[in-house]
């Protein structure tokens, strides 16, 4: 697959031209309970010695290209699971055995069923059997002219939050994404009374508008689905927000689907016809995001 990625993109690439993006920003932690899929604090202070004009490309850099959604191409989505690989995610007292892997692993088959079954072509941003190194991520985002700071790149077999949505833009290249979506379970074991599902947009992107009517979109669309939930969704400014994002150029959020510490949202997130609801809930609300 990479290969092929790799070929197409040198072809793309031909027909390159300069963007901007948002990939100068800092990557730093966000405010939010979960923070597996940040960027290290080791990172942050890496990233906040590298000014724009340090990050700005030799003049011999192959010309930044812009993705293009051509005529015919249709509403496409990507699904990020989060965690993976060598990183389970979160768990609790309350998921017997299960992790956050799992779990956003099967909510992640779900929705990508249930929007194929709406003809949306669906992306699965990544697969346990296919780890793509750090060095592969590298190497495919300069074929594909995708904008990114390498040294930002983190290479410990758990496909970081950074790698994967400079991947989610390499793909971006080959073809065309409308929405990112990555899915994950929150805790927090200071108060297991917290629960609700959460739903995080980064306003200081270029996709901002698009981000926010896809987080906005979700929010409404699982309330009505699971009228009991509590939904709530966050604007996050590029300081404060998940990596995931900020990163993608394209309208992206992160679902946190519930608390796995409090008992009963647990139970719920584990109850069939529940996420069958829940994921019923995300997949009109990413509908009505379609152009
Ligand atoms: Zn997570």
């Amino acid at each position: 697959m990479f290969r092929k990625i790799i070929s197409a993109f040198l072809i793309a690439v031909l027909l390159a031209t300069l963007s901007s993006c948002a990939l100068l920003r800092s990557v730093d932690e966000s405010a939010s309970v979960d923070t597996t899929e940040k960027i290290t604090e080791e990172n942050k202070t890496e990233g906040a010695n590298v000014t724009e004009s340090d990050t700005e490309p030799p003049e011999t850099s192959p010309m930044y290209s812009v993705p293009v959604k051509r005529p015919g191409d249709p509403f496409t989505v990507c699904i990020d699971p989060g965690h993976g690989y060598v990183d389970p995610g979160s768990t609790s007292d309350h998921l017997g055995g299960k992790w956050e892997r799992e779990i956003v692993r099967e909510y992640a088959e779900k929705l990508k069923s249930e929007l194929e079954a709406e003809g949306v072509r669906v992306i699965m941003l990544w697969d346990e059997d296919v780890y793509v190194t750090a060095a592969e991520v590298a190497e495919a985002a300069k074929a594909a002219g995708v904008k990114f700071a390498e040294e930002k790149l983190v290479d410990d077999r758990r496909f970081a939050a950074y790698n994967r949505s400079v991947w989610a833009n390499v793909l971006h290249r080959e073809t065309y994404i409308d929405a990112f979506v990555s899915l994950h379970v929150n805790t927090y074991t200071a108060d297991e009374s917290v629960w609700g599902t959460r739903i995080y947009y980064c306003t200081e992107t270029e996709n901002e508008a698009a981000s926010g009517k896809l987080c906005t979109s979700i929010s409404g669309a699982i309330g009505n689905s699971l009228p009991s939930q509590k939904v709530r969704y966050y604007a996050d400014k590029a300081e404060d927000a998940y990596v995931v994002t900020k990163v993608p150029e394209m309208a992206s959020v992160l679902v946190e689907i519930g608390f796995v510490t409090n008992e009963a949202e647990a139970k719920n997130i584990l109850d069939e016809k529940w996420s069958d609801s829940f994921v019923d809930g995300l997949c009109r609300g990413i509908l009505a995001c379609k152009s």
